[in-house]
């Protein structure tokens, strides 16, 4: 069984696009995996030499409802059923209530999350990224998913552990 990324975080971050990277693929390229469940958007990725399965989730908004809304079922599954966890934030956005709802969230988790921060294109990447630390979830990994910059980086770093 290949080693299962789950991709997470609020709304427009970016989860789609780096999926879409990482597979491939301008649509999700959707395949059956035993164990896994239809809900999530699943595609298989080829990357650096390494081959896993990442998984696109619609996004957790954490707002008054809490993490359990109904909305974010599917992200929470996507989490537990992850080998690893690449919890995006926007750089350009900067941090947000949700962003804090969800790391504490990955923090009861006793999975390894990669705390990942997209969209530094055109920006001062160190400075845009340092709020982040905040979050308590270790190093800001900074990443443009849209250009590719620091992907390649950021996978040999998740997967080779694993
Ligand atoms: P999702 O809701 O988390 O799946 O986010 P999307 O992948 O749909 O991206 C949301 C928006 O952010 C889109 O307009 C993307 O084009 C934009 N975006 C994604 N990655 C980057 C990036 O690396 N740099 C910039 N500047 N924009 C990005
Ligand atoms: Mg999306």
């Amino acid at each position: 069984m290949l080693p299962v990324v789950a991709l997470v975080g609020r709304p427009n971050v970016g989860k789609s696009t780096l999926f879409n990277r990482l597979t491939h693929s301008r649509d999700a390229l959707v395949a059956d995996f035993p164990g896994l469940t239809r809900d999530r958007k699943y595609g298989q990725a080829k990357y650096e030499g390494l081959q896993f399965i990442v998984v696109d989730t619609g996004g957790i908004t954490g707002d008054e409802q809490g993490i359990d809304a109904a909305m974010a079922q599917q992200s929470l599954l996507a989490v537990e059923e992850a080998d690893v966890v690449l919890f995006l934030v926007d750089a350009r956005a900067g941090l947000t209530v949700s962003d804090e709802a969800i790391a504490r969230h990955l923090q009861q988790q006793n999975k390894p999350v990669y705390l990942v921060a997209n969209k530094v294109d055109g920006i001062d990447g160190d400075s845009e990224s340092a709020e982040f630390y905040a979050l308590a979830l270790g190093e800001v990994h900074q990443i443009a998913a849209a250009h590719g910059r620091g992907v390649s980086q950021l996978i040999k770093k998740t997967l080779e552990p694993l």
